[in-house]
């Protein structure tokens, strides 16, 4: 081989050396799909699975969607008017019919205009932080939370500031860490409600006290909306739209969550904006552009929405709330009889609960990790450690899951602290 030769092949495994992944997508192993996998691996082979780790309730019978849901999608496909590629920001009928859908409880009337339809939440939750990115720019985002929106941040160059939602205060958020943390480059301030992981639901006054504070620091809120309705007991649904005259708020939602579909990949993002104040500084058409160059969400979906959103009955999302309201209870009194766990109020809304561990009770159990490894290993129940939430020593549980199976699992959990216990 002539030098010559040596040298290019060199150069070219140097190149191949060269084809290297993004770094940051690989800071972020963690994620909780990931860990629900390795959980997942290491079940029990003496003992049947019972999942309370992941969000997707659609796979247990009592959670599967209304008929007319399926209809809409099976006449939509039927009419062969949803076969071609569809609007960048979505169907304009569609669009419409979200605008009415966000409206209902708003002080003033969302249009068109107002919509973009997304593939699911998530990528409204993508477009949302890509398009408010700029240079420098950090935002505020809750603790515990959701992680995708950290992962968003982490490629966009976002610097995140992770605010508390306070345990003993119903996970309400801590407004004076708000005034700490924010400055002239904060984009904006997250809030999820109902929440996931906490399932607390923001009451009016607290959530018109967050409007005021982003009013005072000048920032929009973006509100995450994907468990929009979905409250029990006493509570109530406000969406933080409501106070969009107060700072402007862009609202992410779809029917994943409520629906019970979120294979579906439906999705929205809402500009509550009634003062202008985001067009002033050309957000909407920051999504106009990055939409034009992203596949949106399938057409024959979108097809269907008009109708889901219409069409499904008060009835079936009675009976939902119902059976996640019973749920929620069931999980709420377990843990108060197991010493080594607690949790400091009763789910009000979503699908989830954080429960703390009380680690200086267990004997061999360092933190929330080994705590959920050692439980599908020995009782196959599978729950969420904290610390993908940013809640270390905790583990949150999805308790959409049928009454009778719940119960076997908090039979598990029971028997699985007691034998681990040093008291
Ligand atoms: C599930 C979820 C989403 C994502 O919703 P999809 O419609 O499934 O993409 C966004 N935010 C929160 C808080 C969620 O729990």
């Amino acid at each position: 081989m002539t030098n010559k030769l040596a040298q290019e092949e060199e150069e070219q495994n140097e190149g191949k050396c060269q084809t290297r992944c993004n770094p940051v997508l690989l800071e972020y192993s963690s994620s909780i799909r990931g860990v629900l996998a390795m959980l997942l691996s290491r079940l029990s082979p003496d003992k049947s699975v019972i999942p309370l780790g992941h969000g997707d309730a659609s796979s247990f019978k009592c959670f599967r969607a209304p008929l007319n849901v399926e209809d809409a999608l099976i006449q939509s496909t039927r009419s062969s008017n949803f076969n071609g590629y569809a609007p960048s920001y979505g169907i304009l009928d569609t669009r419409r019919a979200v605008a009415e859908y966000v409206s209902s409880g708003l002080p003033y009337k969302l249009t068109y205009n107002d919509v973009y339809l997304t593939v699911g939440c998530s990528q409204a939750i993508q477009v949302c932080l890509t398009v408010l990115a700029t240079k420098g720019s950090n935002i505020l985002l809750p603790r515990p939370g959701f992680p995708v929106y950290e992962t968003v941040c982490g490629y966009n160059g976002i610097e995140i500031r992770f605010y508390d939602l306070v345990p003993e205060k119903n996970w309400e958020v801590d407004l004076d860490q708000i005034e700490a943390l924010a400055d002239d480059k904060t984009i904006a301030m997250v809030i999820i409600n109902p929440s996931n992981p906490c399932g607390a639901v923001f009451d009016y006054e607290h959530l018109l006290k967050i409007a005021k504070t982003a009013e005072r620091l000048d920032f929009p809120i973006v509100s995450d909306e994907v468990y929009a309705h979905m409250v029990f007991g006493e509570s109530k649904f406000v969406p933080m739209g409501t106070f969009a005259s107060i700072t402007p708020v862009i609202t992410l939602g779809g029917i994943s969550k409520r629906w019970l579909i979120p294979g579906w990949r439906f999705g929205w993002l809402v500009a509550c904006d009634p003062h202008g104040i985001l067009k002033k500084g050309k957000v909407q058409e920051g999504v106009e552009m990055l939409m034009n160059i992203t596949p949106g969400p399938s057409t024959v979906v979108q097809g269907a929405v008009p109708s889901i959103l219409k069409d499904t009955s008060k009835e079936f999302h009675e009976n939902i709330l119902h059976l996640l309201d019973m749920a929620a209870d069931i999980c709420y009194k377990r843990i108060q009889k197991i010493k080594s766990l607690c949790c400091y109020s009763r789910p009000q809304g979503s699908m989830f609960i954080m429960v703390k561990i009380n680690l200086s009770t267990f004997k061999g159990i360092k933190d929330d990790m080994e705590f959920a490894f050692r439980l599908v290993e020995e009782e196959s129940v599978v729950v969420l450690p904290g610390s993908t939430l940013g809640m270390k020593n905790w583990i949150r549980i999805s308790f959409a899951a049928p009454i009778a199976l719940l119960e076997e699992g908090w039979d598990r959990i029971e028997s699985f602290c007691q034998r681990h216990s040093n008291v």
